[in-house]
This record gives structure tokens, C-alpha cells and sequence, in this order.
């Protein structure tokens, strides 16, 4: 690899302070401690980022891959209706790679730690022939009893979901077009913004836990499949409306037919999508109107078959987990 030697170069990203107060030792020993807590479940998940297959230098600076190989395990935690607390990094380094770029990649996932308070406590460094992998896990804490799991849906709640869908599709697909360099529009910007500086929904997933028997998922691979594995792990059938899916103003720009496949299938819009009893979704739709976080409701849970429909105009049709080509 590049960098001079592995001990610098950790040095250069070991943190002067850390935030937690729960932390015992961080980086530095052979594993990191900290301290557990009877009213928490503790939450842990890990993402892997591939370049040439989850991104490329055509898409992607070296701060938005790191921002983005954080945001994704964020966005994990949120969905389990939990906040995050510490994140470990593995990096394998190719030789094309130079320091300053690496510390790019921690300088983005930095930005996004620093908005959650949270703490690098550890990680590995190795070096790699041809691309660089980034593997992140990131632990996290829901208050007992209260993380929100996929199986909670039943017959007769409705289906939400935040912000908008299809975005960061959008945005890719102008920088595959372009490159990163290119001089967007300031509406290009904001879908390209989307795909390279996702936010992940964590103040919406705690205001979500106070509330019993939510089921929620995180869109990473769009809609059709977070909302089929809804459905399968809790056994009922989910109908959404075509008309009603959210979307921004800047990906109407686009036709209808792309509109369409990238709010269904687009993926890492890092939105949560998930399923309430209508009683308790007037209150959450309240709360989160309160405090200015835009949330959808795009359809209802009935009772049949693990699968989900979508309505269209008059015509209801299955909506798999990919495949949404037969809807061309
Ligand atoms: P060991 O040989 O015991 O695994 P390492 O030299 O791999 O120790 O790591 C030393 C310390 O630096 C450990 O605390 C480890 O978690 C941390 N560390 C190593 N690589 C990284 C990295 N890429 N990002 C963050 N922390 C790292
Ligand atoms: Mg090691």
C-alpha cells in the first residue's frame, strides 16, 4: 500500500478525545471495551464497500465513500429504531491509493460521527492488490424493549415512509453520465448530493420507538424489496399507491417510466419505510410535522399472502422484490 507504514497511519486517524461516556479504551489495545448498560439492548451491524462494484472514482470522492460506508450502518441502526454510538473500520489498500486520499475517507465518516457523537474505537488495516474494501460496523442502543423489528406488521395498519424515494438513483445515474467533476445544476446537485451524502433517518426512528408494534425497514435497495421483506417476516400481504409514493421536485425532470423504477427499485435513499396501526400513525404523522420531518403514507396491510401489490390508476399488480421490469 502507500502509506508509509500501518502504525502512522493509524496514529493519523486515532482520535485525540473521545465522545462516549460509556467508553472504556478505544483504539490503541487489542480490542476496544466499554461498558454495558441493563436498560439498553446494544445493536451491531457491518456494511462492506467494494470500489469498482459499490462505487468508483467516477462516482465518488474519498470523503463521500467514507461518509457513505457510515451513513449506510447508521441508517441500519435507525431502522432498528436505535442511535449509534461506535464505529470500527476495516480498510484493504490498493497502491493507487495515497494518504491524503485515505484520510479524506476518515475526514468524511468523521463529519457524520461527529453529528451522532460517536466514537472510532478500532478497526484493521491491510493492504489489497487491485481495489479498496471499507468494511464498517457500527454499535448502537435501543432502550429495552423497544427496537422495531420487520415482523411487527398486521392486517389493517398503514404504510409510511420518510422523506422522498428514488433520489440518489437519479443521482447516480447523472454521474455515471457526467463525472463527478462535472458542473451540475443546482437540482442535478441536490439528487447527486443524495447518492453521495445519504442522511440516515435516526431522530425519526427514536421518535418511531416510543411508539408500540412499528415494523421498519431502511431503504437500501428500494422500496420493493424492504417492503417484500416486510411482508414475508410478518406474513401479510402490503398494498401501495403509485400516486402517493413521495418524491422530490428535482427527479421529475425525468420521464415517468424512470420516476417510477427508481422510487421502487432505486435504493440507497436511506429512507425508513415500515408499517403502523392507523391510531398510532395520526400520532407519529403529528410529531414528525411538528418537528419538520417529512413522512409519506403510501399504502395499507391486509390480510392474505407474504407479498406486496401496487396500485396503479385501477390496476393492482404484484410488486417483487426485483423484476420490476414486467411493469414496463
Ligand atoms: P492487532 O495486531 O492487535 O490487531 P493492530 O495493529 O491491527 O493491532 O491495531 C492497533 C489498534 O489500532 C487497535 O486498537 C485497532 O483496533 C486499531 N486500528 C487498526 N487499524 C485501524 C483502522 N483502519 N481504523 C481504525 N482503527 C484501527
Ligand atoms: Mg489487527
Amino acid at each position: 500500500m502507500s502509506v508509509q507504514d500501518e502504525f502512522s497511519f493509524i496514529n493519523s486517524i486515532t482520535p485525540k478525545k473521545y465522545k462516549q461516556p460509556h467508553l472504556v479504551a478505544g483504539i490503541g489495545d487489542d480490542a476496544a471495551l466499554y461498558s454495558g448498560n441493563h436498560n439498553v439492548e446494544e445493536i451491531v451491524c457491518i456494511d462492506t464497500m467494494i470500489e469498482e462494484v459499490h462505487f468508483n472514482r467516477q462516482t465518488m470522492r474519498p470523503f463521500h465513500i467514507g461518509y457513505k460506508a457510515l451513513a449506510s450502518n447508521i441508517s441500519d441502526i435507525a431502522a432498528m429504531g436505535g442511535v449509534p454510538n461506535f464505529y470500527l473500520v476495516s480498510i484493504a489498500i490498493p497502491k493507487h491509493w495515497s494518504d491524503s486520499e485515505l484520510l479524506e475517507i476518515y475526514n468524511g465518516m468523521e463529519a457524520l460521527a461527529d453529528r451522532y457523537q460517536m466514537d472510532l474505537i478500532g478497526g484493521d488495516t491491510v493492504s489489497s492488490k487491485h481495489s479498496l474494501v471499507i468494511t464498517v460496523t457500527v454499535i448502537g442502543r435501543v432502550h429495552k424493549g423497544k427496537h422495531l423489528l420487520r415482523k411487527n406488521a398486521k392486517a389493517d395498519d398503514i404504510v409510511f415512509v420518510t422523506g422522498s424515494l428514488g433520489d440518489s438513483a437519479a443521482g447516480l445515474e447523472l454521474l455515471l453520465k457526467n463525472g463527478v467533476d462535472f458542473n451540475f445544476s443546482k437540482d442535478e446537485q441536490a439528487l447527486i448530493t443524495r447518492h453521495q451524502l445519504p442522511e440516515p433517518k435516526v431522530e425519526i426512528g427514536e421518535i418511531l420507538a416510543k411508539y408500540p408494534r412499528v415494523a421498519l425497514n431502511d431503504v437500501s435497495d428500494g422500496i420493493a424489496s424492504e417492503l417484500n421483506e416486510v411482508a414475508s417476516a410478518s406474513d401479510v400481504t402490503i398494498v401501495i399507491e403509485a400516486e402517493k409514493l413521495p418524491k422530490s421536485d428535482p427527479i421529475t425532470s425525468f420521464s415517468e417510466d424512470k420516476q417510477l423504477h427508481w422510487m421502487l427499485n432505486g435504493g440507497e435513499d436511506y429512507e425508513l419505510v415500515g408499517t403502523v396501526s392507523k391510531e398510532n400513525w395520526l400520532k407519529i404523522k403529528k410529531e414528525c410535522e411538528q418537528k419538520n420531518y417529512s413522512i409519506t403514507k403510501i399504502g395499507y396491510v391486509i390480510e392474505g399472502p407474504a407479498q406486496v401489490l401496487i396500485k396503479q390508476g385501477d390496476h393492482m399488480k404484484l410488486l417483487q422484490k426485483q423484476g420490476f421490469n414486467h411493469f414496463k
